[in-house]
């Protein structure tokens, strides 16, 4: 179903599409596919809406956000399911993003009361000099499927908090998770045209995004090539912008490093949600005189995975998304391997028995890894970690820097001196310290080089939702 000015609506067209889980191929459900006329008219409802809300007091937006908040919390349990069965990930995982997803509404709720104007000194006696916050208007936001609900809230939230109001298209693998975020708005009373849902076809909804005039920010999260065309096609009619991108996060390991908790961070960060994270650890650089051994401790620890349905217990790594993503992992490995990796553990796909009908793929990691190999300039999105190895720590925030992407990082030392050295050096917009989950509500996430622009979370977070405006007023002395 899609939801515009309030109200849930099949498509215009009457098409629908299917929603099928990853670990079984089964379908899961079937839902509205919106086109350019729905997204029109979730243009018109979200430009209606904008003046009455964005004319609220901070306090009554904050009413609303809490109240979805409250509700998304009391169904945790059947959205972690559901989040599950769409797209694959343990169950744990989804309620672990759930918390997040809320995490986004609980703390823009407040930071909405919180958008400050200033006053400026003039060069005149009689002139008085002011600066407005004001919402940007209408935002048009996009999201990706591996997490289905905490990449919309982050930019609801916000949107929301700053009095913009929103139409959101959510990737077409997990439309499930947004008709529940949707729900939720409905069910907490916000006013109907404020938040949008259309679901369907990428060129045809954000095509309509793209080119009207009355959209005047984009927020996006995915894969770096779709951003940079969606940049491109922003020029026409100057939008303001913020893109969420591809990332190839480097997890540096010096000698000094608890190498037992390093190896554990690797995993964590490598393997969650299948290594389908845009923070997830891409390569793994261990400086030498330590690699054998850290290689051991990972290999041991790698015997605890377990591969299956999400839904089970014990499960800590799901099914991969689709068929693609199980190839790209694939060629990364065989790559890897014809140019002289070697495979520590797994090495490719997962078909016989309860994996046969899923797109399940074995955790790999490879020592050897060399940068002539794709895995080091590509993100792999997949359940791959090369190991690579350094001697210097000018050699390994040279290896960390050469590449294109510049979201995450992640170092382990225990050396006070080098966090703060190494740290400052990486070209990367987040460096998790002996630290590999440091994503927060409260914090900026987003990336340098082509990675993205703007930062989501905190109060950071809330600025590309913001104009200013300046006035300039004479006054009688
Ligand atoms: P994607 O293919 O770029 O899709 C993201 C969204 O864009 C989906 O809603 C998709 O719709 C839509 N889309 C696809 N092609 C489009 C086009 N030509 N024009 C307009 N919209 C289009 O990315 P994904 O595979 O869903 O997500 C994986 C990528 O996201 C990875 O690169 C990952 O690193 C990145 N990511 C970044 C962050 C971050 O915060 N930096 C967070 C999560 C993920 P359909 O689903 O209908 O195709």
């Amino acid at each position: 179903m899609l939801y515009i000015n309030g109200e849930w609506r099949d498509a215009a067209s009457g098409k629908t599409f299917d929603v099928k889980n990853p670990a079984t191929g089964e379908v899961v459900a079937t839902v509205a596919k919106g086109s350019t006329a729905d997204t029109e008219a979730a243009i018109e409802a979200a430009q209606a809406a904008f003046g009455p809300w964005s004319r609220l007091t901070a306090k009554e937006r904050y009413t609303y956000l809490k109240k979805t908040a409250d509700i998304l919390r009391a169904r945790t349990e059947e959205i972690a399911e559901l989040i599950t069965r769409e797209m694959g990930k343990p169950v744990a995982e989804a309620r672990g993003e759930i918390g997040l997803a809320i995490d986004y509404l609980d703390w823009y709720a407040e930071e909405g009361k919180r958008i400050y104007g200033d006053t400026i000194p003039a060069s005149a006696p009689n002139k008085r000099l002011l600066v407005l916050r004001q919402p940007v208007g209408v935002v048009g936001a996009i999201t990706p499927w591996n997490f289905p609900i905490a990449m919309i809230t982050r930019k609801l939230a916000p949107a929301l908090a700053a009095g913009c109001t929103i139409l959101l298209k959510a990737a077409s693998a997990t439309p499930l998770a947004a008709i529940e975020v949707f729900k939720a708005l409905h069910e907490a009373g916000v006013p109907k045209g404020v938040a949008n849902l259309v679901n369907g076809s990428a060129s045809e909804v954000v095509g309509a995004m793209m080119a009207s005039p009355v959209v005047r920010k984009i927020t996006f999260t995915g894969s770096t090539e779709v951003g940079k065309e969606l940049v491109r096609q922003s020029a026409d009619t100057m939008k303001k912008v913020s893109m969420e991108l591809g990332g190839h996060a480097p997890f540096l390991v010096f000698e000094d490093a608890d190498l037992d908790k390093a190896a554990d961070g690797a995993i964590a960060s490598k393997f969650r949600n299948a290594g389908q994270t845009c923070v997830c650890t891409n390569r793994i650089y261990v400086q030498k005189s330590v690699a054998e051994r850290f290689s051991a401790i990972m290999a041991e620890k790698m015997k605890s995975m377990v591969v299956g349905n999400g839904l089970e217990s014990g499960v800590n790594v799901g099914p991969m998304i689709d068929e693609g993503a199980m190839a790209k992992a694939q060629e990364h490995i065989d790559d890897a391997v014809a140019k002289g990796a070697t495979i520590l553990c797994g090495g490719g796909r997962l078909t016989e028995g309860a994996f046969a009908n899923g797109n399940f793929f074995a955790p790999t990691v490879l020592s050897g890894a060399t940068h002539e190999m794709k895995i080091s300039y590509e993100e792999t999105f997949g359940p791959v970690a090369p190991i690579f190895t350094f001697e210097t720590e000018a050699e390994a925030i040279q290896l960390a820097n050469a590449t294109v992407f510049g979201l995450a990082s992640y170092i382990f030392t225990k050396d006070g001196s080098r966090m703060f050295r190494v740290a400052e050096q990486l070209d990367y917009g987040i460096v998790g310290i002996n630290d590999a989950m440091p994503t927060v509500a409260q914090a900026p996430f987003g990336g340098v080089k082509e990675s993205g622009v703007g930062r989501e979370g905190g109060k950071y977070g809330i600025e590309d939702y913001l104009d200013y405006k300046f006035l300039s007023l004479q006054i009688e002395l």
